[in-house]
């Protein structure tokens, strides 16, 4: 998909038509929800997707760019690792976000020993840039059957029941926690002792059960779950270390993983007695050619390492592009403004003035509506962006004190975009967010992989075919926490045998019986724009 168009309204002439102060008018909708995802969503296209060639998965459908990357050759097929030597641990977290802390604080309370192998440093991840909260429903006016219901209907019914009334049902019991740990929530009663946690709406919701800390909630999180992990003795980080490969042992089982570590420019094999994965989503693949909101290490490699060992993966055809993602400057593009700011009362316009969607509808109806808005001329065009506004004059004129209150990350957003919201609005356009599906599990984050367990954005069947908002962080803890009790579990019942990559010589000979040898080397780590080869990086080595 391109994103040009043949014809947008100029910023000027869209600018004067929002006139303050007036309440811009809704236009008659005349299409269903089902006919406008159809139309303008981009996993609907005709290009949206391909049969996946070999693997568990074979013959099903995937994203054509992602498909390339699970269908991979192995990064390191040909190194020699004998002279490496392993290290050991009970259990291996694959990930520094949300998710492996979560898993990596849990196997601990389970009496487990933990290395935790971060691609960056520990904290790096999209969960540290999450915006506008965690979904849970704790109000007296809220039910774990509604949120339940919400959730399977934000998914379009393809979420699998039993993931969601897990996930709904362990999020009051997550939010303990959190706070326990040191989480600071936004109050409704000021900071007073019994005071009520705030409840904000998100989109596709019945009730008001988003709980933040302003709009910088991730990082919020980020900071007590990375202190309570380096606190940990009997956690090890291994910081700009990404995993290249997973080991099995001869039954097939996961049984570790090798590392790269970026500082010494060497390998590291880690013999564990269970494995958990969780590497984040794809963000980086900037999929179907769009920007993205996500961090520099969202580049699907769980994906390709876990396919290959054999696990089931499901719905890898179906993404979130967040309806507001910043179109102008293009040197912030992609980058998120929270669904909190609609949440608040923000419109969407259109260059003609117009009001064409209610705002809190479900993500994607709300992204394939601004797509049409652009596609048919009726978007905004400012230096070469295109978008539609952000009312955000309007909602300040109402709110004043927002900017200063709840919406911090905004404010400082905009003023690195020379904006000021309560003068101009912020032009949008959908960024691609979030990865839908993934790896398939149960509700312990049991893969079909003996010994691998995964947890977070790198998993599927929890937000179906559509995420809400405050799904993904509630997600990332309940799940990351399950996993982490359930593989330290079973690294206790393991015991050591051989390991090694004869996984990956089944895999290779089943690429080369497809006459897909030829195709590219995963996981790819970082961004193609990063251009970080391993070999040449490992080559600087021996010269010193
Ligand atoms: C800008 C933004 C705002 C968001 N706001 C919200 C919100 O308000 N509410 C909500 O519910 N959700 C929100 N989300 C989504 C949510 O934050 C994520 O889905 C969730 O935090 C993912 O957590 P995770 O632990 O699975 O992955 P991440 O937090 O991305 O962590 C993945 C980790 O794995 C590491 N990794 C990747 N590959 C490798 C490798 N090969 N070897 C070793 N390590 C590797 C990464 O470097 C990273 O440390 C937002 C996302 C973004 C990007």
């Amino acid at each position: 998909m391109t994103h040009a168009t043949t014809f947008a309204i100029p910023y000027a002439d869209a600018l004067a038509r929002l006139s303050p102060g007036a309440d811009p008018v809704m236009r008659p909708e005349a299409l269903s929800r089902e006919q406008l995802l159809e139309a303008y969503h981009p996993d609907h296209g005709a290009d949206a997707r391909v049969p996946l060639r070999v693997g568990a998965n074979r013959g099903e459908p995937c994203h054509p760019a992602l498909a390339r990357i699970i269908e991979g050759n192995a990064l390191i097929g040909d190194v020699d690792l004998v002279a490496v030597d392993p290290i050991a641990t009970d259990v291996l977290v694959i990930g520094g976000g949300g998710a492996g802390t979560a898993a990596t604080l849990a196997a601990r309370a389970a009496g487990a020993e933990v290395i935790l192998a971060a691609k960056l440093r520990i904290g790096d991840s999209n969960t540290v840039m999450a915006e506008g909260g965690i979904q849970a429903a704790i109000g007296e006016d809220d039910s774990l059957r509604r949120h339940f219901d919400d959730t399977m209907k934000g998914g379009h019914g393809a979420g699998f029941p039993q993931l969601v009334a897990q996930l709904v049902s362990d999020a009051p019991d997550v939010i303990r926690w959190l706070i326990g740990l040191g989480v600071n929530f936004d109050l409704a009663d000021g900071p007073a002792p019994g005071a009520r946690l705030m409840r904000k709406r998100a989109g596709g919701t019945t009730a008001a059960r988003i709980l933040s800390h302003r709009d910088f909630t991730g990082l919020e999180m980020m900071r007590v779950l990375r202190e309570a992990v380096e606190l940990d003795r009997g956690v090890t980080v291994l910081n700009r270390s990404p995993v290249v490969e997973l080991l099995s042992d001869e039954r097939g089982r996961c049984a570790g993983a090798v590392l790269y570590d970026l500082e010494h420019r060497a390998f590291r094999v880690v013999r564990a007695g269970a494995v958990v994965l969780a590497t984040g989503g794809a963000g980086r693949l900037h999929l179907t050619g769009f920007a993205t909101s996500n961090h520099y290490g969202a580049t699907a490699d769980g994906l390709a390492l876990a396919y290959r060992m054999g696990a089931r993966l499901r719905d890898v055809d179906s993404f979130q592009y967040h309806p507001t993602g910043i179109a102008w400057p293009p040197h912030l593009a992609g980058g998120l403004i929270s669904e909190a700011v609609r949440s608040l009362g923000a419109k969407l316009v259109n260059g003609l003035g117009e009001r064409f969607i209610d705002e809190l509808a479900p993500r994607d109806v709300v992204t394939a509506a601004i797509l049409r808005e652009c596609a048919e001329g009726r978007g905004v065009s400012r230096d070469g962006g295109l978008g539609v506004f952000l009312d955000t004059p309007a909602l300040l004129a109402e709110k004043p004190d927002l900017l200063t209150t709840q919406l911090i990350s905004l404010a400082h957003l905009a003023h690195r975009a020379g904006v000021d919201p309560a003068r101009e609005p912020l032009m949008i356009y959908p960024t691609l967010h979030y990865q839908n599906g993934g790896v398939a599990i149960d509700r312990d984050g049991t893969s079909s992989v003996p010994g691998l367990y995964c947890a977070g954005e790198v998993t599927g069947g929890i937000h179906g075919r559509n995420r809400l908002m405050g799904n993904a962080l509630l997600d990332i803890f309940v799940f990351g926490r399950r996993a982490g009790t359930a593989a330290a579990d079973h690294a206790g019942g393991v015991l050591p045998g051989r390991f090694g990559l004869e996984h990956v010589q089944r895999w290779q000979r089943e690429l080369s019986h497809a006459g897909m040898i030829d195709g590219p080397r995963s996981p790819i780590l970082y961004p193609a724009y990063g251009h970080f080869d391993l070999r040449g990086h490992m080559a600087g080595a021996n010269q010193g």
